[in-house]
């Protein structure tokens, strides 16, 4: 059940998934399941923080989610300034692909924002 309380998000990006291939959810359930794991992948999955420590490496402290940094208030700030540059974020991306947790918060973060985004649009076709 722990596991479960870390790793929630990622069973609601797999409802998703489902949802998307079987037809059998709505877009309007899709859009909100979409978001949720979207904010999951964002602010809450297990990853390594991925900030940039003062010897030029990079912090493995965990973080939760893919925008946040660890308990250091620094690297916090420093990936935030990251998100605005765009220049940083192939960094940024290669430090989070280099581990499992990375990979899997970065993906879910991608897809789950192209599935709202994807149920926004059948929405609004459906309606129109
Ligand atoms: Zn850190």
């Amino acid at each position: 059940m722990k596991l479960l309380g870390k790793y929630w998000g990622y069973a609601v990006a797999f409802v998703v998934v489902y949802g998307w291939f079987s037809g059998s959810l709505g877009p309007n359930i899709l859009i909100v399941l979409s978001v949720v794991a979207f904010l999951y992948s964002l602010f809450q999955a297990p990853v390594w923080c991925c900030a940039e420590t003062r010897n030029q490496e990079f912090c493995r402290n965990n973080a939760k989610g893919v925008l946040m940094g660890c308990w250091i208030r620094e690297h916090r700030w420093q990936k935030l300034k990251w998100f605005v540059r765009r220049s940083a974020w192939g960094q940024l991306s290669r430090r989070l692909l280099s581990g499992f947790n990375g990979i899997a918060a970065s993906f879910s973060a991608v897809g789950t924002l192209v599935s709202a985004a994807a149920a926004v649009i059948t929405l609004i076709v459906k309606t129109v």
